[in-house]
């Protein structure tokens, strides 16, 4: 018989300003699993639904599948504790937080995925889930190997809340083409979910089908490092110039894998903004949280982005521990200097959920507040209003 699965999005206090995991964690995991089984889809972030109807939908499935970021933990668990009470499903977790702390979340989820990818778990789990038993330890899911990617499901727009998405982002697609870093940043989830040192990348053709199938739209081409591996990167940058119809695209890389001729490609297949973390000019901070980014890079990656007619985007953190009002400041007015637009973020302290012990001690990751991590000398109207500028 056909297994049931409901993948659910955990609620959140604010609407969501990036929807790169609502595509890929939440989306594309519901589109692979899909194809073994029948599948529902609720995001709370964006949906209201009443917990009536809740109920029923986990008591008509066999698996209630989460994805857990370390924002949304607490409410995580209190979905897995819904669904305990409303039948028999089986919970699992996955996600960033988990990867992090897998004990920790098997306490309250019957499965959780650790380290590895986890299409090929929910695969396993629809078609015969005791398959899984070889590939788990009390509970807990990893290294399952990686999918093929030409076999990378599209986000679901039949099962999205496309309306409430095309809300916050208006007139643009998001889709995931890259999986792992060779880069370890301190402060990045992306090594907890793909620890061994590669990429995976979605095949050129299977994203070029996904784009034709989707004309009138703008796409987020979500990347770890686009130009990490450069000839896949040429590939998909030529057969985008070789649609009938061009199309906008933006997407996200490091400042200094960055040259002319890889730009010029991407400009001349319909690129227009490239985001690049610098989190930081301080040389001793970059130390710490291990990115290290030269102003002679990012002065020269600007130059040609510029050149080319892409915009460049700066992606900051505000609130690295050691930080100064001083050092917020610099890094700010370099990057005036250079007239280039940014995003400026909360520092997250992931370093801390390996060793937590309580699922309450998540309530710090919540985006309910502005943290006001302690910078000394920097104002709070000077922090918010780096936050808050235009994204
Ligand atoms: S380069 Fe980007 S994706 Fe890679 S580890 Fe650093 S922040 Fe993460």
């Amino acid at each position: 018989m056909r297994k049931k699965a409901i993948f659910v999005w955990p609620q959140e206090p604010y609407l969501p300003t990036s929807l790169f995991k609502h595509y890929a964690y939440l989306g594309e995991s519901a589109a692979h699993a899909r194809k073994f089984g029948d599948v529902d889809l609720i995001d709370l972030s964006v949906q209201r639904v009443h917990k009536s109807d809740m109920r029923s939908r986990f008591r008509d499935a066999d698996f209630v599948f989460v994805p857990v970021e370390a924002y949304a933990a607490r409410s995580a668990v209190k979905l897995a504790e819904l669904a305990k009470q409303s039948g028999n499903a089986k919970t699992l977790a996955y996600g960033s937080a988990p990867s992090m702390n897998p004990n920790l979340f098997r306490r309250y989820f019957d499965i959780v995925i650790g380290t590895g990818h986890w299409e090929k778990v929910f695969e396993m789990l629809m078609e015969d889930p005791a398959s899984l038993q070889d590939h788990s330890r009390e509970g807990i899911v990893s290294d399952l190997g990686h999918l093929d990617g030409k076999l990378w499901p599209h986000p679901p727009l039949d099962m999205l809340p496309m309306d409430e998405y095309l809300r916050i982002s208006p007139g643009q697609l998001e889709i995931n083409v890259q999986k792992g870093c060779f880069y370890n940043c301190s402060f990045c989830a992306e090594k907890s979910l793909v620890p061994e040192n590669g990429t995976y990348m979605r095949d050129p053709y299977n994203l070029i089908a996904f784009i034709k199938a989707n004309p009138g739209f703008d796409f987020y081409i979500d990347a770890t490092t686009f130009t990490q591996d450069r000839g896949w990167a040429k590939e998909v940058c030529e057969r985008l110039s070789s649609l009938d119809k061009p199309i906008r695209w933006k997407t996200v890389t490091r400042v200094d894998q960055l040259d002319n001729e890889i730009i010029g490609l991407m400009r001349s297949s319909g690129c227009y903004k490239i985001g690049f973390g610098v989190e930081t000019m301080a040389g001793r901070l970059q130390q710490k949280i291990r990115k290290n980014v030269s102003a002679d890079s990012i002065e020269e990656g600007v130059n040609l982005l510029n050149r080319h007619g892409i915009t460049p985007r700066a992606f900051l953190i505000l609130g690295i521990p050691g930080q100064t009002a001083r050092d917020v400041r610099e890094t700010k007015s370099y990057l005036d200097s250079l007239e280039t637009e940014q995003r400026w973020k909360e520092y997250v302290p992931f370093e801390r959920i390996p060793s937590m012990s309580d699922i309450e001690q998540f309530a710090e990751f919540e985006r309910n507040t502005h943290k006001f991590h302690h910078i000394p000398g920097l104002s709070k109207e000077e922090y918010v209003s780096l936050l808050e500028t235009k994204r």
